[in-house]
Order: structure tokens, then C-alpha cells, then sequence
């Protein structure tokens, strides 16, 4: 959009890139045959953005009024929009088990590239069976000993490539059909009791991090009531990327949809931005 010269703004509440950021190696972006870093492609990505002309306001989307598409800010601001997109991703699912508030940032985490590096020669346990958890744990074999990969299933929701890069990986130890029950510690943590699902015993593993790495949770509270979602608050839209509301667009990992990966929420963004385009010119 700011290519097609209207003017654009980004309002974003921390620093462009969202869960990009919290990403290591990006090998399924194309033009980058080396590899790219989440942090290298957000600023890419922002950087191009400003190229021509977009800008970016900090400041975090509290409400919006979406007949009159008012925006309502942290700031106490509000901005009118002729045409909104609703980028605001989604965030990490807690485990919800004794231990894992009390502990967290003491040994309970759910970045392995933001807190990787405190566990080098330890032991760690990754919780989670899609690609998020095998990236986790691959990225985690550069600093720890011994990385447990604890998945409630027998055999992993990932598949393919990222698959046999896991198993062949031999300080990744699968923990498959398991649960975690509780993570234990004083002022950190020091063990974690597993649910084994097949025989329902219970056992201990001494570790001194545990990574929890079991799918997001789509940010639109602030839309409860006001935009069609589906029963786990994620957007619904048509292939336009418009929502309910005339004049509101969704993309990315906010959105009700079957693939969620960076190639994706880019390609739904053209596709809003094209039609957002044929909107302001037609009216
Ligand atoms: P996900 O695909 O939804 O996987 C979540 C995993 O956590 C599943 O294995 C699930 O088990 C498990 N889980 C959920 N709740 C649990 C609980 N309470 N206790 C124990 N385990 C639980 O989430 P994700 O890996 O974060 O990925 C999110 C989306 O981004 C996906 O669509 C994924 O494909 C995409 N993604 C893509 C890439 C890539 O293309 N390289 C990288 C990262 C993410 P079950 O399998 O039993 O349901």
C-alpha cells in the first residue's frame, strides 16, 4: 500500500517482526538459500517498508470501533483508518501446570533463541510436537548437554525434513506419549514429573530448563463480539483477507486458515493490500 503511494501506518507495540523475531534460522522463505534470521528478515522487511514511505507508531491497539474504524491507543490516542489490517498474531499457549508461573524466567521459558544461550552443558526439555518444538529443540542441542523432547503423542504433529534432523540429532532425546504434571524447584528449576500416557506412571527428569513450545494463541481480545471469529478466536476471512466488516482486513497467524508460516501471512498481505487499494479508490 505504501508502494501504491496511500498513506500507511503501521502501529505496532514492540518492535516490528512479532514472532519472526523470537525465530533463529528461516529456511522456508525464499531468496535466501544461505538462511536468514528472524531479526534479519524484520529488518529487511521494515526497512523496505520505509523505503517508500510507510511509517510506524509505537503504541499498542486497545479497542476499535469498527463501523467508524476508530483505533483506540494504550496512548489514550485514537486514529481513524478509511481501511484497517488486523496483523496482530497470535501468542505463546501456557502448559497451565504447578510450577510453570512460579518458575518462569527461573528455568521456564518459551523462546529458545532468546534464553538458549543460559543453558550451555545443561539439561533441557522441550514440551510440544509441531515445528515450533523440533526448531526449539534443534536450536537448543548448540548450547545444551542433553535436550528431551516431550511430546503428548506418538509421533510428532511436524513432519518431513524437520523430522529426520531431530532424530538424527543425538543430544535429542524424544519423550513421546508423555506429559508434563509439574515442574519443581526452589528458586529454579530442577526437575519435572512426567505422565507417561501409555501405562500412567509417573517419573522424574532432573532438568534445569524447560522450553514450552505448544502452539499460540491468536491476539484479538480487543475484537471480542465485534468481528466473526472461530471458537478459538481466530479470524474469519474471505479470500480477499476481508473479515466481517467491510473495510476490515485480517492476515497472518491471526487468522483462521490452514498453513501458518511467514511465505503465507506475506502472500495474505499483498492480497489485502490489493483489495484495500480497490476499496479507497472506489469510494
Ligand atoms: P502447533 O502446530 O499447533 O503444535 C502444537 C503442539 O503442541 C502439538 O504437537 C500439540 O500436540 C502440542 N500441544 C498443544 N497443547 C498441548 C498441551 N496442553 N500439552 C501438551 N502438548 C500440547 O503449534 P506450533 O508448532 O507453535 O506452530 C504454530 C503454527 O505455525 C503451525 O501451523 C505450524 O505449522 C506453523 N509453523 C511453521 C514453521 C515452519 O514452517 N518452519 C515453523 C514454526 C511454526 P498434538 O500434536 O497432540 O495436538
Amino acid at each position: 500500500t505504501a508502494r501504491a503511494k496511500i498513506p500507511t501506518l503501521i502501529i505496532e507495540k514492540l518492535l516490528p517482526g512479532g514472532t519472526m523475531l523470537l525465530t533463529d534460522r528461516i529456511e522456508n522463505y525464499p531468496g535466501f538459500p544461505e538462511s536468514i534470521t528472524g531479526p534479519q528478515l524484520s529488518q529487511k522487511m521494515e526497512q523496505h517498508y520505509r523505503e517508500f514511505g510507510g511509517e510506524i507508531l509505537t503504541d499498542e491497539v486497545i479497542d476499535i470501533e469498527v463501523k467508524e474504524k476508530n483505533v483506540k491507543l494504550r496512548s489514550g490516542n485514537c486514529i481513524r483508518g478509511k481501511v484497517i489490517v488486523i496483523a496482530t498474531g497470535g501468542r505463546k499457549r501456557k502448559l497451565g501446570v504447578e510450577g510453570e508461573e512460579r518458575l518462569k524466567g527461573k528455568g521456564v521459558s518459551y523462546c529458545a533463541v532468546c534464553d538458549g544461550a543460559f543453558f550451555k552443558e545443561k539439561m533441557v526439555a522441550v514440551v510440544g510436537g509441531g515445528f515450533s518444538a523440533l526448531e526449539e529443540a534443534l536450536f537448543l542441542t548448540r548450547f545444551a548437554k542433553i535436550c528431551y523432547l516431550i511430546h503428548r503423542r506418538d509421533n510428532f504433529r511436524a513432519k518431513g525434513h524437520l523430522v529426520d534432523k531431530v532424530l538424527s540429532n543425538q543430544k535429542i532425546k524424544p519423550v513421546l506419549s508423555s506429559t508434563v504434571e509439574k515442574i519443581e524447584g526452589t528458586d529454579k528449576v530442577e526437575n519435572i514429573v512426567i505422565r507417561n500416557r501409555k501405562d500412567g506412571k509417573l517419573y522424574d527428569l532432573k532438568v534445569d530448563g524447560i522450553f514450552i513450545s505448544i502452539g499460540q494463541i491468536p491476539n484479538t481480545e480487543f475484537l471480542k463480539g465485534k468481528i466473526e471469529m472461530d471458537e478459538n478466536g481466530y479470524i474469519i476471512t474471505d479470500e480477499k483477507m476481508e473479515t466481517s466488516i467491510p473495510g476490515i482486513f485480517a492476515v497472518g497467524d491471526v487468522r483462521k486458515k490452514s498453513l501458518y508460516q511467514i511465505i503465507t501471512a506475506c502472500g495474505e498481505g499483498a492480497t489485502a493490500g490489493f483489495f484495500a487499494e480497490k476499496l479507497l479508490n472506489h469510494t
